[in-house]
């Protein structure tokens, strides 16, 4: 890339060691103050020459708030699972500074949908880094800190801090970029390589994209399940900013992305948004063409999940853009073209970027405000609807609960109506959370709550257009994430309002105790809280027993897959731990008096079996995909309060796993990695009593070869005939053959192995084998998420059982768009297959069930396959 300004070519000069420590400190040309630090003083090394690392970070913005008080605040808003801070940094005019919370309040007024009371500046929120790896913006952001500081010719830096408060947010995820920035200073030498396949750009798993638990944080903004992402929503709520970006990095290879996004847009979006987003996107087109630098807009990113930083930022008012630099991911990288591009360039576009922006909002402060207060006030007086989402607290109810503190986390007015209520024409024994439909955040409240978000007609036809010429198509992300559906729980829209009292996010949930019997304690199989309290209780060492059939007793039934602890087999120090737990994990518990039953099996039954904790290991890097690895591995250890060993697949070939009760095979392609010896292992452990949970396309791995483990073959897409012998391969010559139309040609040459098209995501209906322990909690059947190309053959009888298959072509879709072929092919075929193999079990996920930590409504199905599983199989 080229360089036009005589600083940089200086920085150039001393990166190849030929210049002066007096190496340029700012990306733009003018005096700069002397009394701020610059990143020299502070680190030794200048912008673009070293990869600051999160200390290093933290050290700089320190010292910029240490040189100017009167114009900055530092705020912490979370600790990383690591234990590393996460800070935000304001900065504005002292004016502004001195009556910040003036500021605050009245932007909070705005956001209620009240009046301004002329307090209020807008805030433009400048996010850096939620993927750890892609390193540019971190720097990108304490330049563009340093420069608001410390320029002293800039007309526009001046009236941004006059006009406006911009927030910095550096490192959205510092866990990430310490793995980043450890890896690279480990496999650096005597000059930065520019080679792609050099050590240095080439990440060991997992990469610093994702945070700890291996989330990518850039997906997790309304399910919140990241320490990252809560501190973070709490944060902006407090700020309520008008323009929110996110600024990434994408392939080293691309040039430099703003808005306006792609198609599709989410239809919660409004227009004034989308006017805005022009506005903006040639505020950054003008400052890029002044430095002649290229840059795309509208091609990919779209806007249409809401999860991302832009879109669940732009659900709430605020125009969120997403922007993305191609990265050096290093010092420089060499582009396909034969161009070099420095990590200073990535740094000097996401900084030409962040001060465009601002700029923009600090020209037209007033109508960056008034549209925010207009977006807010119409919301609450009920423009995107006037009814309200009833949550039942009688279904899931520890999921329905959690999913109300989650809305409310996102500042949504959530009211809770406790004991028997009824609403929309039907009953709620136990109550409801209400989410009225008028209120400022209406349409994230739409977008989240509603069950279906339509893809707008116009995009859904070009998609359409694109496959049937054979192109891939664009969809970005999920088709489909309603909240509701995800957790389980029942969702009823209707023109009722509501009343009950307000739900604070923090709000413990409350256990719901029943019976007063001191003969044992049942805990009926219901949802996650109940799988949660049942592990924390084992891990204590009480003892327990489930039943795989449904009984009744005192007039009460209890499901399969309860949980009961009987009082006979533990202290009543142990008794009193259980009750404390309960009260705690806010469980479901029924005291029993007496082990008789009115129907289905007595406590000595053999359908009852002792429960106890299972040791579970996973497998672990290599051929193994980090995001499945990292959700199960979450879901299983944060929510349900289980233990999880990972083993590298590398290792599994010699591994002793004799210590273990059941092994995860997250999603992935082990084979090659797992070799002759790791499946070998994993097939002795199998045979000897261990039970095999494989998840999406590790499945192939285990259903290859001739005594495969589990029974099932993918399948090729539907109309192909993948068995087809190319007899003519040997052959000198093809056989003549007339093609006479179109058909016929585009028949000649269809690829007869290809896979079904990707399904880019929907929540599916299954149905539940009700027989099988592993369905305990799914008479009615449960939604998944479908997504990828996997599609397997049924079990047949005599190899194992399909306990939850995907439901008839007509019941299939819950919500999302799925490719017709597609819905076609899904039909009747397996989402959970289990197979015996010698004393142990196999059990296959088609799909993730751990996605994002956000379908919380198959919680039990996990627990079923991890908890129970190896107590049903000794
Ligand atoms: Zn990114």
């Amino acid at each position: 890339m080229r360089d036009t300004i005589r600083g940089w070519g200086l920085l150039l000069l001393v990166m190849l060691g030929l210049g002066s420590p007096a190496a340029a400190q700012s990306f733009a040309e003018g005096r700069f103050d002397p009394a701020i630090p610059t990143l020299t003083q502070t680190l030794g090394h200048a912008p673009g020459t070293r990869i600051t690392s999160p200390d290093q970070t933290y050290a700089y913005l320190a010292a910029l708030v240490a040189a100017a008080p009167e114009r900055t605040r530092m705020v912490q808003y979370a600790s990383s699972w690591e234990g590393r801070p996460l800070y935000y940094l304001i900065l504005s005019a002292p004016e502004n500074i001195a009556r910040l919370d003036a500021i605050r309040a009245d932007l909070a007024n705005i956001a209620a949908g009240r009046p301004s009371n002329g307090a209020a500046l807008p805030v433009t929120w400048l996010a850096y880094g939620v993927h750890g790896n892609e390193i540019s913006s971190t720097d990108a952001a304490l330049m563009t800190a340093y420069h608001l500081l410390a320029a002293q010719d800039d007309a526009r830096a001046a009236k941004i801090m006059r006009e406006t408060i911009v927030v910095i947010d550096p490192m959205q995820n510092p866990d990430g970029r310490a793995r980043f920035v450890n890896n690279f200073l480990a496999a650096s030498g005597i000059e930065a390589a520019a080679d792609r396949q050099a050590a240095e750009h080439d990440e060991p798993w997992p990469s610093g994209r994702v945070n700890h638990y291996m989330f990518d944080l850039n997906r997790d903004w309304f399910t919140l399940s990241q320490p990252e992402t809560r501190g973070k929503v709490a944060a902006i709520r407090q700020w309520n900013p008008v323009v929110v970006v996110d600024l990434h990095e994408m392939g080293g290879d691309e040039t430099y992305f703003f808005s306006p996004a792609a198609q599709p847009f989410n239809p919660n979006l409004t227009p004034a948004q989308v006017r805005a987003y022009e506005l903006i996107g040639r505020a950054n087109a003008a400052a890029f063409d002044a430095r002649g630098e290229p840059y795309f807009t509208r091609e990919v990113y779209d806007l249409f999940y809401p999860g991302y930083g832009d879109t669940w930022n732009a659900h709430q008012g605020a125009i969120g853009s997403t922007y993305e630099q191609g990265s050096a991911r290093g010092l420089v990288f060499e582009r396909r073209d034969g161009t070099q591009l420095t990590y200073a360039d990535g740094i000097r576009n996401h900084f030409t970027a962040s001060l465009a922006t601002a700029g923009a909002v600090a020209e037209n402060p007033q109508a960056f405000l008034a549209d925010f207060a207009q977006y807010r006030a119409a919301n609450a007086g009920g423009a995107a609807g006037r009814g309200t989402y009833f949550i039942d607290l009688a279904t899931r109810r520890w999921n329905a609960e959690s999913l109300g503190r989650r809305l409310a986390a996102q500042g949504i007015t959530v009211l809770r109506r406790d004991g028997p209520a009824s609403a929309c024409g039907r009953s709620f024994p136990l109550g409801f959370l209400a989410v009225p439909q008028a209120q400022p955040a209406a349409r994230l409240v739409k977008s989240l709550l509603d069950r279906d978000t339509p893809l707008p007609p116009d995009f859904l036809a070009e998609q359409e257009r694109r496959r049937s010429a054979d192109l891939p198509h664009e969809l970005y992300d999920v088709t489909a994430w309603s909240v509701g559906l995800m957790a389980g729980v029942e969702v009823t829209l209707c023109n009722a309002a509501a009343s009950g009292e307000a739900l604070a996010a923090d709000t413990p949930i409350a256990p719901l105790t029943e019976g007063s019997g001191t003969f044992a304690v049942a805990v009926p199989w219901t949802d996650s809280g109940q799988a949660r309290f049942v592990a924390l209780a084992l891990r204590e060492g009480i003892e327990a027993r489930v039943t795989d059939k449904a009984f009744t007793t005192a007039g009460r039934e209890f499901p399969r897959g309860t949980v009961v602890f009987p009082a006979g087999s533990n202290t009543p120090e142990k008794m009193a731990r259980l009750a404390e737990l309960a009260r705690e994990s806010g469980a479901h518990t029924v005291a029993l008096d007496s082990g008789w039953v009115d129907s289905g099996p007595n406590l000595g039954s053999g359908s009852f079996v002792r429960l106890t904790l299972p040791r579970v290991a996973i497998a672990w890097d290599d051929g193994i995909s980090q995001l499945s690895a990292g959700a199960m591995r979450y879901v299983l250890e944060r929510r349900l309060g289980l233990p999880v060993t990972p083993i590298r697949t590398q290792r599994l070939a010699r591994a002793d796993l004799s210590d273990y009760n059941v092994l995860l095979v997250p999603e992935g392609e082990p084979a090659d990695v797992l070799g002759e010896g790791g499946m070998r292992t994993i097939r002795d452990f199998v045979r000897r009593g261990g039970v095999l949970v494989a998840v999406g396309d590790s499945l192939e791995t285990f259903s290859r070869g001739d005594a495969p483990l589990l029974a099932v073959k993918r399948e090729a897409a539907l109309g192909r005939d993948p068995g087809a012998k190319d007899e003519a391969a040997d052959a000198a010559l093809a056989e003549a053959a007339e093609i006479a139309s179109d058909a016929e040609y585009r028949e000649a040459i269809k690829d007869q192995q290809a896979l079904p098209d990707t399904l880019p995501g929907a929540l599916l209906n299954v149905v539940a084998e009700r027989d099988h322990f592993l369905s305990a909690g799914y008479d009615r059947g449960a939604v998944v998420l479908a997504a990828g190309t996997q599609i397997f053959t049924p079990l047949g009888r005599d190899d194992g059982v399909n306990v939850l298959r995907f439901a008839a072509p007509g019941n299939l879709i819950a919500s999302g768009y799925v490719w017709d072929e597609n819905r076609r092919q899904l039909a009747y075929k397996p989402y959970l297959m289990a197979q015996r193999q010698g004393r142990g079990l196999v059990v296959g996920f088609a799909h993730d069930p751990s996605t994002r930590a956000y379908l919380d409504g198959l919680d039990l199905v996990i627990a079923n396959a991890v908890l129970v599983a190896p107590s049903r199989v000794r």
